[in-house]
This record gives C-alpha cells, structure tokens and sequence, in this order.
C-alpha cells in the first residue's frame, strides 16, 4: 500500500432537485441540514420547497464539489470520486476545511487499511478551496527527523508545513503557473 491522494474540485451543475435514495438531492449542503430532506410525506416536501422558493434559507445548489481518491501506485491508479455533494457557495473556507477533516477521519478509519496512508490532497485556485487546504495543510512542521522531515527539508524553495497527521498540500501546478503570469502581467505591463 504506497498510499492516497485526496483530489476536490467544483463542477457547474443544474438548479434542480433529485432523488437521491429516499431523500431530496440537489440541495447545499451549507443550508439544507436545517430542513428536514426526507422523501416521508408531502407536507415535508411542501416546507423544504417553501424554504427554497418563497424564503430562500436553503438554495438549489450551483455546483457540485466531487470528491475523488488517487490511489498512488502503478495500476488501477484512477480517481474514484467518493463524494459528490452540492454547494450553493455560501460555504467558507473554515467550513469546507471541516468538510475535508471529516473526510480524512472517515478514509483513515474506511480507506486506510486498503490503500494506505492519505498523503496528499491537490485542488485548484478557487479561493475557499485554497483557503480549507491552507488551514488543514499548512497547520505544523514535521517532526525533526523525521522521514517526511528530511524529504520536505531537502525541497529547496518549498515551505516545510504539513497537516498534523503529515499530509501535505500538493496544489495544481497548472494553476500556481496561471497566477504567476497573470501576476506578472501586472507587474511588467506598466
Ligand atoms: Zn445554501
């Protein structure tokens, strides 16, 4: 078992309600644990659909945050989406970084034992998402002397934090390289 890579990102998504199971899919996850999402009875419906037409204290979500496993080894390397959960982008950088601490606690009790240690988590630049992994990702130093100690210390130019459990922050490089030329666009335009 070489271990996991834990990918996120944010899919657009139609403004609509699902069935998912026996309850009301298509709703944010920010808002709608305030309701009551089960497909029991029509007056529950009525007062889910009222807080999302009439009152708007839950929302129809906008777009949808997948999940997504990366086993890291040789075969069967592909992402297995894991969660699909809808937003409708009131949600904060704090809160998302709960969202993804849960999601660690659940893999290292579920996932661990068949692929491995969670070694890394990567996303885009979306803001909220950068600003989750900044609190999770970024949080200590690894132990001095430690393997990932010694492997991070031998990085030059990179920062040496990591997650409390030693998981570190692997941004899109795609993304780190859009932001440095539109920063420097910006500079050097002038
Ligand atoms: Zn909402």
């Amino acid at each position: 078992m070489t271990g996991c890579l834990l990918m996120f990102d944010g899919f657009h998504i139609t403004k609509k309600a699902r069935k998912v199971g026996n309850e009301v899919g298509g709703i944010c996850r920010e808002h709608s644990p305030n309701f009551d999402v089960s497909l029991k009875d029509i007056p529950t419906l009525q007062k889910l659909a009222q807080a999302v037409h009439v009152t708007k204290t839950c929302h129809y979500g906008t777009e949808a945050t997948v999940f997504s496993l990366g086993p890291l080894r040789k075969e069967n390397y592909h992402a297995v989406p894991v969660i699909i959960s809808p937003s409708c982008k009131a949600e904060t950088h704090p809160e998302l970084a709960e969202v993804i601490q849960l999601i660690i606690a659940v893999y290292n009790v579920y996932g661990k034992p068949y692929l491995g240690p969670m070694l890394f988590s990567s996303s885009d630049g979306d803001p909220v998402y950068r600003g989750a992994q900044h609190i999770i990702f970024m949080c200590t130093i690894p132990e001095i002397g430690s393997y990932l100690y010694i492997d991070l210390s031998s990085l030059v130019g990179f920062n040496m934090q990591c997650a409390k459990d030693g998981q570190v922050s692997a941004p899109d490089t795609k993304h780190i390289v859009k932001r440095t030329s539109i920063f420097c666009t910006i500079v050097f335009e002038d």
